[in-house]
C-alpha cells in the first residue's frame, strides 16, 4: 500500500504546483476568495531520530501562505501528525514537515524566495515589496534575513586584494524606531570593503571613521588577514598609519583617481591664483581660461583635434606668464605616471614630473609633487598591483540606490543584509 505516491496526479495537483503536495479540494468563498486544501504527498522523518513513520496520529488544518497561484489564493494543509515507532526514541509523535513548509514555518519556501528576489531584483524597499505581496514587511524581512544567513560567510572567503572606500550617500537624517518610539540619527557616510578580484561587497561600515573599518577587519582570522595582499585605500595618512595594525603583511595601494583628482585640483588653484595675479579678480565668463576651465581637466591624450586646438588658443591669449600651460604639463604627466605599466617607465616618468614641477616654480604643483612623494610607495603598488577602489566606487553607486529605497531603515544590520544580498546576487549572475 503506498497511497502517497501519485502516478497520475488531478489538474488542480498540475496547475498549484508546489513540490511534495496534491489539493484536495478547492473551494470559492464568498467575494470570491479561493482556498485550496492541500496535503502532502512525501514521509516524514522523526526529527528526534530520524525514522520515517507513516502512522497517524491525529491532524490539524494550519494556514500556509503562498504567492499567488493565478491570483492570490488561501491554503490549507491537512497536516499530519504522526507516531514515532522507534522504540528508544523518546519523541512519541511529530508534525510532519516538508521542504516548502518546513517545521514551524508558516510560509512555503517558494513564497520566500519570491520575495527576496522581489526585493534584491527591483531595489525596492522591504514596505513595497510586502504590499505588492500582501504579506507583512516583517515576513519580508525575516525572508531577506533567512537568505542572508545563507551567504557563505566572508571568513571562508580568500581576498587577496581589498579594496576600502568611504562613501556619503545623503545628508544625515531622523528615524523614529518604531519599538522604543525614540529618535536616531542615521549617518550619511559609509565604507565599504570589496573584494577587488571579484567586486564583491565583503563589508559595510557606517560611518567614514577608520575604527569601523578597523573593528571590521580585526574580527576577521588571523590567518584572512594574512591572506590579504593588497589594500587600496584612498590617500588618506591616518588611514594608511592604521592599516599598518590591522593587515601588518599587506601592500597599500593608493587610488588612481583621487590622485588624478589632486592633480585637476592643482591646475584650478594655479587658473585661479593667476585670474587674481593678472585681473586682480575671480575669473568670467569672458576670460578664455574660466570659460573652459572643465576642458583643461579633461584627459590631454582623449581630446578632439578640434578640443586641442582651443586648448592650445587659452595658452596663446589668455596665460601670459606660461605658468598654466605648466600646471596643465603637471597634471598631464601624473595621468601618464599612473598609466605606467612598470617600476622602471613609473620611475622614468616620475623624473619628468620633477623636472616639471621645477620648471613650472609653483606652490601648488609643488604640493601636488610632495604628495606624490609621500605616497610614491603605494603607488609603486598601485601600478604593479592594479588595484584601486575604482570597483568599490562602481558598488557604492548600488549601495546608495538600496540606502534611498529603504527610507525608512532604522535598523543598520537590515540595510547591510540587503546590501550583501544584491553584490552576492550580482556575483552569482556575473560568475555563474
Ligand atoms: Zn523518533
Amino acid at each position: 500500500m503506498n497511497e502517497l505516491t501519485l502516478v497520475h496526479p488531478d489538474a488542480a495537483t498540475t496547475i498549484f504546483n508546489l513540490d511534495d503536495y496534491r489539493v484536495l479540494e478547492t473551494q470559492t468563498l464568498s467575494f470570491g476568495q479561493r482556498r485550496i486544501h492541500i496535503e502532502s504527498t512525501v514521509e516524514s522523518g522523526c526529527p528526534g531520530c530520524g525514522v520515517i513513520s507513516t502512522r497517524r496520529h491525529s491532524g490539524r488544518q494550519q494556514r500556509v501562505r503562498d504567492i499567488p497561484v493565478a491570483g492570490p489564493v488561501e491554503v490549507v494543509w491537512a497536516k499530519r501528525r504522526l507516531f514515532c515507532d522507534e522504540l528508544l526514541c523518546p519523541r512519541k509523535t511529530f508534525f510532519e514537515a516538508t521542504i516548502e513548509v518546513p517545521a514551524r514555518a508558516r510560509t512555503t519556501s517558494r513564497l520566500r524566495s519570491a520575495l527576496v528576489k522581489a526585493v534584491i531584483d527591483s531595489g525596492r524597499a522591504a514596505t513595497e515589496t510586502a504590499t505588492a505581496h500582501g504579506v507583512s514587511w516583517w515576513l519580508v524581512q525575516k525572508a531577506l534575513n533567512m537568505a542572508a544567513t545563507k551567504l557563505p560567510s566572508v571568513d571562508l572567503l580568500r581576498p587577496r586584494m581589498l579594496g576600502i572606500d568611504e562613501h556619503r550617500f545623503r545628508s544625515f537624517r531622523f528615524f523614529k524606531d518604531p519599538e522604543t518610539n525614540l529618535w536616531q540619527r542615521i549617518e550619511p557616510w559609509m565604507t565599504t570593503i570589496v573584494d577587488l578580484d571579484t567586486s564583491q561587497i565583503l563589508g559595510v561600515v557606517d560611518g567614514r571613521d577608520h575604527t569601523g573599518v578597523g573593528a571590521w577587519l580585526i574580527k576577521r582570522p588571523l590567518e584572512w588577514r594574512l591572506f590579504v595582499q593588497v589594500v587600496a585605500i584612498d590617500p588618506s595618512a591616518a588611514f594608511r598609519k592604521a592599516l599598518r595594525m590591522w593587515l601588518p603583511r599587506t601592500a597599500v595601494s593608493v587610488d588612481h583617481f583621487h590622485l588624478i583628482q589632486l592633480a585637476n585640483q592643482a591646475l584650478t588653484e594655479v587658473r585661479q591664483a593667476l585670474s587674481h595675479q593678472v585681473r586682480g579678480r575671480r575669473g568670467r565668463a569672458v576670460d578664455p581660461a574660466w570659460a573652459h576651465r572643465m576642458l583643461l581637466l579633461r584627459a590631454g591624450d582623449s581630446l578632439s583635434d578640434q578640443a586641442r586646438a582651443r586648448l592650445e588658443k587659452i595658452f596663446a591669449t589668455d596665460d601670459p606668464t606660461g605658468k598654466l600651460k605648466a600646471a596643465w604639463d603637471v597634471k598631464e604627466q601624473v595621468r601618464t605616471l599612473l598609466r605606467t605599466g612598470s617600476l622602471e617607465d613609473a620611475e622614468l616618468a616620475k623624473e619628468d614630473l620633477e623636472r616639471l614641477v621645477k620648471e613650472s616654480k609653483q606652490p601648488e604643483t609643488t604640493r601636488l609633487w610632495r604628495t606624490i612623494c609621500r605616497w610614491w610607495k603605494e603607488i609603486e603598488v598601485l601600478i604593479v598591483t592594479g588595484a584601486t577602489t575604482g570597483k568599490v566606487e562602481a558598488n557604492n553607486t548600488s549601495i546608495k540606490h538600496i540606502k534611498r529605497t529603504a527610507r525608512g531603515f532604522v535598523n543598520s544590520t537590515n540595510y547591510t543584509t540587503r546590501i550583501m544580498l544584491r553584490s552576492a546576487a550580482r556575483i552569482a549572475v556575473n560568475h555563474p
